[in-house]
């Protein structure tokens, strides 16, 4: 019986056997990485990963889909956790020493900010991760200072990423087809991100772009004095958007 795709799991499957080409080879899987795919619906990309990976693992919270997967594949080629990504503990997944977890997905976009910080917690322990994402959540990820799509999300990810949009996709790729386009990208956890508190770092990043016509001096009011912008080699006349990753950095680590 054909599955109906759900709205509310954010279900677009991926048909066109070009793009699951091309996702593959950027992933160039070796048969012995420990690999987590999220969200693996009916397997397409699954199946592609599978001719190479000696076996990987999957999350997946639709439980029709997982009796799907649970009846087609080899249980000691994948391994099936039926449940919320959100809250799924990659830890946990078994590494041998020496390696480090990829993970993939071409991810439900109603929940793409939420997953990208659960991720980030796990940051240390991950070799890479390759995201299907709205291509305006990922012109956003990896946007630098002065471009307009610059913010919240740029920074807090530039901060444990180096992040690449590699391709566009087209919603034709789909089915159902997205009402949007979509982009693949590569994210490589930074060996040595910048030290600072997440948290703190995140609730400067949250006011800075409140308000993100007005000045970081106006933004930042409250929270911070004048003279602990300029220390932290901001021009307090700027807009949020001028200011780098590590002078939010160097904000955070004064509060
Ligand atoms: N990878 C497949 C399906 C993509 S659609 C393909 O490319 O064709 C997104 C998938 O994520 C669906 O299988 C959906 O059921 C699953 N999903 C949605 N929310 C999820 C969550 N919170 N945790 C794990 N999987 C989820």
């Amino acid at each position: 019986m054909k599955h109906v795709a759900r709205k509310r799991f954010g279900q677009n499957f991926l048909h066109d056997k070009y793009v699951l080409a091309s996702i593959t080879e950027a992933i160039a899987p070796a048969p012995d990485d420990t690999l987590v795919e999220i969200g693996p619906g009916l397997g397409a990309m699954t199946e592609q990963l599978l001719r190479t990976l000696k076996m990987m693992h999957v999350v997946e919270l639709d439980r029709d889909l997982v009796a799907r997967l649970e009846k087609t594949y080899n249980p000691a080629k994948l391994t099936i956790h039926a449940g919320d990504a959100l809250k799924f503990d990659f830890g946990a997944i078994p590494v041998s020493a020496g390696q480090k977890l990829r993970i993939v997905g071409n991810l439900p976009y109603n929940i793409s900010s939420p997953l990208l910080f659960h991720l980030a917690t796990f940051a240390p322990q991950v070799q890479d991760q390759h995201f299907m994402l709205q291509k305006e959540v990922v012109e956003r990820m990896v946007a630098p200072p002065g471009s307009k799509t610059y913010g919240r999300l740029s920074v807090m990810l530039q901060w444990r990423y180096d992040m690449t949009l590699l391709f566009v996709v087209p919603p034709e790729a789909f089915d159902p087809p997205p009402k949007v386009e979509s982009a693949i990208v590569r994210m490589i956890p930074v060996a040595q991100p910048l030290a600072c508190d997440g948290p703190t770092l995140e609730a400067v990043v949250l006011k800075a772009f409140s308000q993100r016509r007005k000045v970081i001096r106006n933004c930042l009011a409250g929270m911070f004095t004048e003279a602990q912008i300029v220390a932290a080699g901001i021009d307090p006349t700027d807009r949020p958007e001028m200011v780098g990753l590590a002078q939010y950095v160097a904000l955070a680590n004064l509060l």
